[in-house]
């Protein structure tokens, strides 16, 4: 059902939050967050990247401070929506005014950190990750609070440190790329910003580099629900030659010394394509208001993976227009594979006791707070397949088995979608995109 299957984003058993844990925290965080229109209050319009290190191995992990920088860019995030409103991601960073104790600002993001602990060489190793994180500038001293999900699904406070505005030394970069504007709909605060980040493309590529950007910059907009929204969107590009063409591949003993030092065979699997370099990508990235990465490899050889609010890869191979669909509702959606694939299933067991947190996928544990209201009268759950239907069209709304690599016990909401076998988006994940895209511009 999956012709071209990648290691996208692995699935580990997510635990339910106890409702009534849930309710005392729903009830505490609506005294403290910030409300819709603060943003001037406690944000002067600047952006704050954060650069630290994760530390860890399957055990657990750790995080170091490298340094603060000032982006030479606004803050090119919502104004509006401060508080991340979808409990999706396994990460989160808080920005918590110091004087007041309020909570002015949360997002949830993946990392390829949370790859790497599900692998067998986490077992027995540490490696180290670098990451990066934008944040509004806060106009006084703020606390910045680095979180992860705990066994029972409950983000854990792992790392904090303090930024005084008038007081934290801070960096900037001294060289980033140049940008290329490819589709400009409004200011960056009021759109969905992607950038394209050219890798792979050597010396005398830059010709080829800037036509494989216009076309990519077309494919974000071949599919529903983009292409009605493609106003809704600002896209750039960085015009970005390595020393040398193409990028490495251990399986071919190729060491390639590209733009962004992307390598095929990430985690041991062929197909998975990614930069561990993320400081040097988010300096070259300096220039230019982002809200989301997609790293466009110019090779042949299909390749890619994708992490939810963290950058998206995706080669230029035939299969692309397609497969950068599918990527984005990964890295901008947080939405699932809807396939099955043994080989994957390994490390993401979903226990039968918890819901997973992605909106596309269930276990049948709370199927009320997933997409049961779209499920229509009679349609009985779990729902039997229908192998006749063409995987042009996602079929009726109901409840089908096998999802998020698993034969049994995870269930999807189409028989065919966009994450499963390239159909359009299922209204479930179409939902999700839709309600992420109103984040950045309503
Ligand atoms: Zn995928
Ligand atoms: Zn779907």
């Amino acid at each position: 059902m999956n012709p071209n299957p990648l290691r996208h984003q692995n699935y580990t058993n997510f635990l339910a939050t106890a409702k009534k844990a849930s309710l005392v925290l729903i009830l505490l965080v609506s005294t403290l967050v910030a409300s819709a229109d603060d943003f001037g209050r406690w944000f002067d319009g600047r952006t704050l990247r954060v650069d630290y290190i994760r530390r860890g191995n399957a055990a657990g992990d750790t995080i170091e401070l490298s340094r603060f920088v000032e982006k030479s860019t606004a803050w090119s995030g919502s104004r509006t929506t401060l508080i991340d409103p979808f409990d999706n991601g396994d990460y989160r960073v808080s920005m918590i005014d110091v004087e007041s104790g309020r909570t002015v600002y949360t997002k949830c993001y993946n990392t390829l950190f949370r790859e790497y602990r599900d692998t067998y060489e986490a077992k027995h190793q540490s490696r180290e990750f670098e990451e990066v994180v934008n944040l509004p500038w806060p106009q006084a001293k703020t606390l910045i609070v680095f979180e992860k999900r705990d066994d029972r699904q409950r983000f854990v406070k792992q790392a904090s440190f303090v930024f005084s505005p008038r007081e934290t030394a801070v960096e900037h970069v001294q060289q980033s790329a140049q940008v290329r504007d490819l589709l400009l709909n409004g200011p960056s605060e009021r759109k969905v910003d992607i950038v394209i980040v050219p890798e792979g493309y050597g010396p005398n590529d830059d010709r080829r580099m800037r036509d494989d950007l216009r076309r990519f910059a077309d494919y974000i907009f071949g599919h529903a629900p983009f292409a009605s929204r493609h106003t809704d969107f600002n896209v750039r590009g960085l015009l970005l030659l390595g020393d040398e063409e193409g990028v490495s591949n251990p399986a071919l003993g190729r060491k390639v010394e590209s733009a962004l030092g992307s390598t095929y065979g990430v985690f041991g699997s062929d197909r998975y394509l990614m930069t561990f370099n993320l400081f040097r990508l988010h300096d070259l990235l300096d220039a230019v208001p982002f809200d989301y990465i997609v790293i466009m490899v110019g090779a042949d050889k299909y390749g890619g993976g994708a992490i939810y609010n963290f950058y998206a890869t995706v080669s230029t191979d035939r299969m692309a227009p397609l497969i950068l669909t599918h990527e984005l509702g990964h890295s901008i959606g947080g939405l699932a594979d809807e396939y099955v694939d043994p080989d994957l299933s390994y490390n993401s067991i979903h226990s039968s006791r918890f819901e997973p947190l992605e909106p596309n996928i269930t276990a049948l544990i709370d199927f009320g707070a997933k997409w049961r209201n779209l499920v229509a009268a009679g349609v009985p759950i779990p729902t039997p397949d229908n192998d006749t239907l063409p995987p042009t069209q996602c079929g009726p709304v109901g409840c089908y088995e096998g999802a998020g690599y698993q034969a049994t016990g995870i269930f999807r909401p189409t028989m065919h979608c966009m994450m499963r076998d390239y159909a359009p988006y299922c209204p479930v994940c179409s939902q999700r995109m839709n309600d992420i895209f109103d984040l950045y511009t309503k």
